[in-house]
């Protein structure tokens, strides 16, 4: 067993709402930084694998507390990298929760097709753009 965990808790501070705040180095990316075996890592990672397991493969951990520079296990989950961007307040994010077009059509299950690249397009806008082709129209690219 790896004879860290007391370096570890020394930079954790209790804080507002249960979170285990890190004290020591916060990267650019907002979360806590911890040496491990001469290497870095994330130490919210660090404290679930610690105190919960092993992190599963192709998983990342989501901060429930919307806090990165907490490491309380209790508000730590492992879900799938979509699932975090869902949940956070990123561009990705509001456009995940964005409920209608460009154009004000509603994003229903009828009315909704997913581009290649993973974004949700509107099938209203899309027959609009091939009627207007059909019609001899230009399109200027949107
Ligand atoms: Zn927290
Ligand atoms: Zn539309």
């Amino acid at each position: 067993m790896r004879d860290f965990t007391d370096r570890f808790l020394a930079k954790v501070t209790d804080a507002e709402g249960g979170c285990w705040e890190w004290t020591g180095h916060i990267m650019n990316s907002g979360y806590g930084r911890f040496w491990l075996d001469g290497e870095q890592q994330y130490a919210h990672r660090v404290a679930y694998e610690v105190l919960r397991g092993p992190i599963p493969a192709g998983l990342v951990i989501d901060h429930l507390c919307r806090n990165r520079r907490c490491a309380n296990p209790d508000h730590l989950e492992p879900v799938t990298n979509r699932t975090n961007i869902l949940r956070g307040e990123g561009f990705a994010a509001r456009r995940a929760r964005q409920t209608h077009c460009l154009r004000g059509h509603l994003f229903d299950n009828g009315n909704t097709y997913v581009a290649r690249n993973g974004t949700r397009k509107c099938r209203r806008c899309r027959a609009n753009a091939r009627s207007r082709r059909s019609q001899g129209v230009t399109c200027v690219a949107a």
